[in-house]
């Protein structure tokens, strides 16, 4: 299986100018290595869409409605019309802004309504990861079972992001072989529960270009969500290259 590098931009990319040097960046990449999607924010998406040779589009966040009077929501069914492929759902950095489980469950239905494939995050505080391993699992069981209550049924294969909290945007990322565990859990959940299609599942946390490798060289971890590292020229130049 392809390995799948996905960069969120969140708020760091705030020109045109600064977009289209990545999607240039994006569009020089070895296409054939692994899968690039670029998640810029909403009002660039169509520029994305227009450049998009070598990555596919994803958008950063959905709406948790289908449509109606929603002022300042955009609904998945506007990303599809515009080409988005893919989709992030229940980013810690939204979920500290309020979202729930059952609004990520929501988002989750929407987006695969809509033919969008959803890169799901999940990841524990740090004050649960000072508990163990064990105690990450728990709470990251718990996010997986209400986020995809009843989604067994989907005909997508799962992208699922294991985003420690801690490791996100601090420069401390996770130790690789701890990072393994998890995602091998993550695995053996979804196996387990009744989700047929094989799921891709990567890691997001303060990836860079030097540690990248660290991660990518063990097939149990699927690709990373890349956030600050990916809006930086060198950087998400160096990231290609080091994949590549
Ligand atoms: C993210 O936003 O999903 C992320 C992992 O950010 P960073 O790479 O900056 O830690």
């Amino acid at each position: 299986m392809k390995k799948l590098i996905a960069g969120n931009w969140k708020a760091y990319v705030n020109t045109e100018r600064d977009a289209d040097e990545l999607f240039s960046l994006a569009n020089s990449a070895s296409s054939s290595a692994f899968d690039l999607v670029l998640c810029p924010p909403f009002p660039y998406l169509e520029e994305a869409e227009k450049r998009a040779k070598q990555f596919a589009v994803g958008a950063q966040n959905i709406s948790s409605e289908k449509e109606g009077a929603h002022t300042g929501e955009v609904t998945a069914g506007v990303l599809k019309d515009l080409g988005v492929k893919y989709a992030i759902i229940g980013h810690s950095e939204r979920r500290a802004e309020g979202e729930t489980d059952e609004m990520v469950r929501e988002k989750m239905t929407l987006a695969l309504e809509a033919g969008l494939s959803p890169i799901l995050c999940v990841g524990e505080h740090l004050e649960t990861r000072k508990k163990g391993l064990n105690a990450a699992k728990d709470f990251i069981q718990e996010q997986l079972e209400k986020d995809l209550y009843k989604l067994q049924t989907i005909n997508y294969k799962l992208i699922i992001a294991y985003e420690p909290i801690w490791a996100i945007g601090t420069g401390v990322s996770d130790k690789p072989e701890d990072t393994i565990v998890i995602i091998n859990f993550i695995k053996e959940f979804l196996k387990t529960n009744g989700y047929k299609r094989e799921a891709r599942v990567l890691y997001g946390g303060s990836v860079n270009s030097k540690n990248i490798l660290d991660f990518l060289s063990h097939e149990e971890i699927d690709g990373a969500l890349i956030g600050r590292a990916s809006t930086n020229p060198k950087e998400f130049t160096a990231i290609i290259n080091a994949i590549a």
